[in-house]
């Protein structure tokens, strides 16, 4: 670089899955978004680009066979090069990487060394589905571009501040320990954003106050944070504990399993699939869009209505225990898809509640904006918050900080 080259400011985010790429490019220097697009179906004739270039500019849509990650970020590539925003531009400072498993040794983000891959690499039995698309989707980076730090920003990381007793199953110990059985909690990157973000919303540093964060997407997750710190989250071992999810059980009686092993004589992939697949709002009604279901109750299906009260009564549980977990909570933040937008799962997660505090006013329930916003009314004892959360963010503000830290 000569000394009038600009300092490099520019973070790739990428989300990579077994056969997708999700990416957004930000310059943090003047904190914007470049651009943002997807790469779905990679390996498949039918594979998609979608590009979105977020400094003016339409849209814009590739089809046609993409064979692997490689050539996936190859397009993605282009398509950036098309708005002069290529990945070979020395404004590049680093590539910040979704990682979904860090184990319990990753509690930060971390620059990625072969060390480090190794480690990703060890979690694989843990992360099955996961983890080896998150190599991959590494690997591939650093070969377009083995000049640059590449930051990995574990899923898992803001959850290591677990204590003990809310991390580890009532199981033997010597089995859980041989083989890394305890609840590690997912979601982490937007647990952590929408805690701190709910907290400046109340005018208080993250450290004052207690939070109890509802992320409600198609994964779903609760966790409890007090004074910005982790000390209990939904989701375990893997993504399928807890809430009720778009196609996820939750919850569950783990005799369950054996049974359909031994009565149903399923094996256990087929297990899998049902729990992981074609369970939960899915499993329940057929639908997983919490629009679809809305829309059905509204047309007085039955099927739909006894599917949204099982996602609330165990929404609910989730918020009764957190209560009690923390002590004193100053705030339930609902985020994600179903949480910024489904007012009416607002509504029925709270409704009862009001001797806990908890209420939320229908008029600023009902307002649709992408601001974090109270709807809780002034009365209130504990504040209900919508606060949009943004994962590419943080994790680019991750990735940044650790670059310009030098460490
Ligand atoms: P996410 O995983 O955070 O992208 O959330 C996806 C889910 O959000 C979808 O499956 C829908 O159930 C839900 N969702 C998205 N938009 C809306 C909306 N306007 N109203 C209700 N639910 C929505």
């Amino acid at each position: 670089m000569t000394s009038t080259d600009p300092t490099p400011s520019r973070v790739l985010v990428l989300n990579s899955g077994s056969s997708s790429v999700k990416y957004q490019l930000l310059d943090m220097a003047g904190s914007t978004r470049l651009a943002s697009g997807l790469v779905e179906r990679i390996g498949e004739e039918t594979s998609r680009l979608v590009h979105t270039p977020l400094t003016g500019g339409d849209k814009r849509e590739l089809t046609g066979p993409i064979a692997d990650h490689g050539a996936a970020l190859k397009a993605v590539s282009e398509e950036l090069a098309k708005d002069g925003l290529g990945l070979d531009s020395p404004e590049l400072a680093a590539i910040g990487h979704r990682v979904v498993h860090g184990g319990l040794k990753f509690s930060a983000p971390t620059v990625i060394t072969e060390e480090v891959m190794a480690e990703i690499e060890r979690l694989v039995p843990v992360a099955p589905l996961h983890n080896p698309a998150n190599i991959t989707g590494i690997r591939t980076a650093q070969a377009l571009r083995p000049d640059l730090p590449q930051v990995a920003v574990f899923d898992t990381a803001f959850h290591t501040t677990m204590p003990e007793h809310a991390a580890r199953y009532a199981i033997d110990v010597e089995t859980a320990d041989a083989h890394r059985i305890r609840r590690y909690g997912f979601h982490g990157t937007s647990h952590a954003y929408v805690s701190r973000e709910t907290a400046k919303l109340l005018g208080k540093d993250p450290s004052e106050v207690n939070v109890i964060v509802l992320h409600l997407g198609n994964g779903a997750s609760a966790s409890a944070v007090r004074g910005g710190v982790c000390v209990d989250t939904s989701m375990g071992l893997t993504p399928l504990e807890g809430l009720v999810m778009g196609t996820r059980s939750g919850d569950i009686d783990p005799a369950v399993t054996f049974h359909l092993e031994r009565v149903a004589g399923m094996s256990t992939d087929e297990i899998d699939v049902l729990l992981n697949k074609k369970s939960g709002l899915v499993g329940l009604c057929g639908d997983n869009d919490m629009r679809e279901i809305r829309r059905r109750i509204d047309a007085g299906d039955q099927r739909a209505a006894l599917a949204f009260d099982i996602y609330i009564h165990r929404l609910k549980k989730y918020i009764g225990a957190y209560y009690a977990v923390l002590g004193k909570v100053d705030a339930v933040a609902f985020t994600a898809g179903v949480g910024e937008n489904a007012a009416p799962v607002r509504e029925a997660a709270v409704l009862g509640l009001e001797e806990l505090g908890l209420a939320v006013d229908g008029e600023l329930n009902a307002v649709r904006s992408d601001a974090p916003r109270l709807i809780s009314p002034e009365y209130a004892r504990v504040a209900v918050a919508v606060v949009p959360t943004d994962e590419e963010l943080e994790i680019a503000t991750q990735t940044y900080a650790l670059v310009r830290s030098g460490t």
